[in-house]
């Protein structure tokens, strides 16, 4: 099965994707973890994605369509994948239905999470997550069970990314609607787009989600 979550930063992309994965058994895919953890182990894509990152704009398609490409490729995709975070562009858009059809593979579903832009940085403006497992938390909305211990493995360190401070979350914004919304009116073309109300609860989220998962797989 493969997915795809579209939606704006903050729009609760990873937070869904990794309660889809962990109920489906499918493998999460988010493009901007991977070029984190590029980042962080400062390999030659890191060092081209960083300044691009911190600055909010859109690492080159090539260098993106590349990693992804290679990901999808290894053996623990093949139950299928939820892709977070990717397309986010036309051109990306364009490849990877290239990537599934040399694969064979069809596309399940597009989800396209609608959230209201004050609520984006809100949500961008208070988000966290554990150094150690990656387990994503807010601090009003999905705050850590025990005060600054994480909920899935203890660990007592948490990280906020750079990017999530006001000045480059309106950049980012910016881009999404320039470059990646057009993606909306593609996949609608394409006949695969479900459109989810992100305002709601993680959980009500999730079983608006769950549905049209459900729905996908007949
Ligand atoms: P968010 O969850 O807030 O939408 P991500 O973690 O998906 O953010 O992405 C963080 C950053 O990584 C983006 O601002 C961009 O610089 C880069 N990035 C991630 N995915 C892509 C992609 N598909 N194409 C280009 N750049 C990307
Ligand atoms: P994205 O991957 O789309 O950038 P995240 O999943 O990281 O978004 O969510 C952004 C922030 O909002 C996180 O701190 C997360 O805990 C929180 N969040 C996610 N979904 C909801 C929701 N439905 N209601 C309230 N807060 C949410
Ligand atoms: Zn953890």
């Amino acid at each position: 099965m493969i997915l795809i979550l579209l939606g704006p930063p903050g729009a609760g992309k990873g937070t869904q994707a990794k309660e889809l994965a962990a109920r489906r058994g499918l493998v999460q895919l988010s493009t901007g973890d991977m070029l984190r953890a590029a980042v962080a182990a400062g390999t030659a894509v890191g060092l081209k994605a960083r300044p691009i990152m911190e600055k909010g704009l859109l690492v080159p398609d090539e260098i993106v369509i590349g990693i992804l490409a290679e990901r999808i490729e290894q053996p623990d995709c093949r139950n299928g994948v939820i892709l977070d975070g990717f397309p986010r562009t036309l051109a990306q858009a364009s490849a990877l239905d290239d990537v599934l059809t040399n694969k064979k593979l069809k596309l399940d579903a597009v989800i396209e999470l609608k959230v209201d832009d004050e609520v984006l940085v809100e949500r961008i403006s208070g988000r966290f997550s554990c150094a150690e497992c990656g387990a994503g938390y807010h601090d009003a909305f999905k705050p850590t069970k025990v005060k600054d211990v994480c909920d899935a493995c203890q660990a007592t360190k948490f990280i906020r990314r750079k990017d999530d401070a006001p000045e480059t979350v309106r950049a980012r914004l910016l881009v999404y609607y320039r470059e990646t919304s057009p993606l909306i009116g593609y996949y609608y073309c394409k006949g695969n787009l479900h459109v989810v109300s992100g305002m709601g609860p993680i959980g009500e989220v999730a079983a608006a989600i769950e549905s049209i998962v459900e729905g996908a797989k007949a």
